[in-house]
């Protein structure tokens, strides 16, 4: 018999970790077509954190963990989530790995030379952008048609070309643009805002604007500055985003009353690049088609509020390899692929809604609500440790969890 063949569209962190999980594995044939000219090509800039029972669970699945350890990093859950004055609502200290709080960060271009280097590169066709998919699945690149796939899996990120064989949908504006700022060697070059962060995250938040700064592992800061604006913004920006005082300059004056702490982030940032969120309605799902599905952005692409876009993606990874496994295990081979499949999307799509519908309330909360987070503290801490916390015991505990949320965030207040 004839190994299953399966193309994944996409070469991101989702792409390649569905691409690991399938390695090696007799009846399958992976090849992975991926739009970028070679692995240097883009700054993969960022951090991400990874958790337990998704974005790590995948990465133990590959036989991965002990690689991600190397460059993991435990201290960057730390975390502070304030406001505009520096009044700090949530204050986590970082962590040594034996006592994880189950979210530690991996620089994001760390995280796909990790994967790139778990695959055979013959599989990854660089510079490969689908330009469109066929009602036969016939995948056409400027390099020529490429077809007789078994599967079809899109990984192509928030504007996937493979979606629209299964549904019209397009991502939506979130309300929400920004401008994203690095900070390279940031101890040396600006020591306060590195201690800010605490080598972990700093999440302020006041009056529908939000200043972040994020510690990455080779010494840089990212800091990203978020506000609600009309999706027209980045059109008629009022500064030249080449003139990096202009663009500081017009940012301090829209976030006049802000902490110089958060402001000095600001000061110190270089490469300006704006930045608007776009996601899927909570709830998307699309009917099946034999013979193609999406993972990852592709399938919920949403904004960054909970944290969870990656980690949701990589489990997508680690569900379709083992439906696909199993698939190539049987006799009839292609209607067990399809039964999969279909069985594989029922949960994708119930886990894609309930993550993304905390996305969502985070950010409508945070970013949407008069006097946030003072007005909203008490609701996004039931929100998150509920929908961390799944297990039985936890449930039966919602009702203690829910009041020692709310007696806290209320002696807080008295004092703060
Ligand atoms: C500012 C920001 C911060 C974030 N922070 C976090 C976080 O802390 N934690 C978290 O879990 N998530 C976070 N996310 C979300 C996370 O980045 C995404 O969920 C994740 O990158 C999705 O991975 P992916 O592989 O599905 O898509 P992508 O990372 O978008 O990769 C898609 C790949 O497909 C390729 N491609 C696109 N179109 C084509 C085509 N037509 N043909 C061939 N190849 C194509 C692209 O070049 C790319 O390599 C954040 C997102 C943003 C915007």
């Amino acid at each position: 018999m004839s190994p299953l063949r399966i193309a994944i569209v996409g070469a991101g962190p989702v792409g390649l970790t569905l691409a690991r999980l399938l390695l090696n594995k007799p009846d399958i044939e992976v090849t992975v077509f991926e739009s970028e000219k070679s692995r240097e090509v883009r700054g993969q800039g960022g951090t991400l954190d990874l958790h337990t029972d998704t974005g790590l669970a995948a990465l133990k699945e590959a036989g991965l963990y002990d690689e991600f350890l190397k460059n993991a990093r435990f201290d960057g859950e730390a975390l502070v989530i304030c406001d505009k004055h520096l009044t700090k609502y949530v204050n986590f200290s970082g962590h040594e790995e034996g006592s994880t709080r189950g979210r530690p960060e991996i620089d994001r271009k760390l995280l796909r030379e990790m994967l790139l280097d778990s695959i055979p590169p013959e599989i990854i066709r660089w510079g490969y952008h689908l330009r469109a998919i066929d009602e036969s699945r016939n995948l056409i690149f400027d390099q020529g048609t490429e077809t007789g796939f078994d599967l079809v899996v899109g990984a192509d990120g928030a504007w996937s070309k493979t979606r629209k064989l299964v549904s019209a949908q397009k991502p939506n504006y979130s309300g929400v643009t920004g401008i994203t700022f690095a900070i390279p060697n940031a101890k040396e070059t600006a020591p306060q805002c590195y201690s800010l962060t605490n080598r972990g995250s700093v999440f302020s938040y006041s009056d529908g604007k939000s200043i972040m700064s994020q510690q990455l592992g080779n010494g840089s800061l990212s800091v990203y500055v978020w506000s609600v604006r009309p999706e027209s913004w980045m059109d008629n920006m009022p500064f030249d985003i080449n003139d990096i005082e202009a663009v500081k300059k017009s940012i301090r004056e829209e976030f006049q009353g802000w902490h110089p702490d958060l402001l000095n982030c600001v000061n110190h940032g270089q490469d300006p690049v704006p930045r608007r969120l776009y996601m899927l309605p909570v709830g998307f799902s699309w009917q099946n088609r034999p013979g193609v599905t999406l993972i990852g952005d592709s399938a919920h692409v949403m904004t960054p509020f909970a944290g969870e876009g990656v980690n949701l993606g990589m489990e997508d990874a680690l569900m379709l390899s083992r439906a696909i496994i199993k698939a190539s295990k049987s006799a009839n081979r292609s209607d067990i692929l399809t039964e999969e499949i279909k069985t594989f999307e029922k949960d994708l799509f119930t886990r894609a809604e309930r993550t993304a519908s905390l996305t969502n309330d985070l950010m409508m909360w945070l970013l949407f609500t008069d006097s946030a987070p003072r007005s909203v503290v008490e609701k996004v801490g039931v929100r998150v440790a509920t929908f961390e916390h799944r297990s039985l015991v936890m449930k039966a505990l919602y009702p203690f969890l829910v009041a020692s949320i709310y007696a806290f965030y209320f002696v807080f207040k008295l004092f703060h």
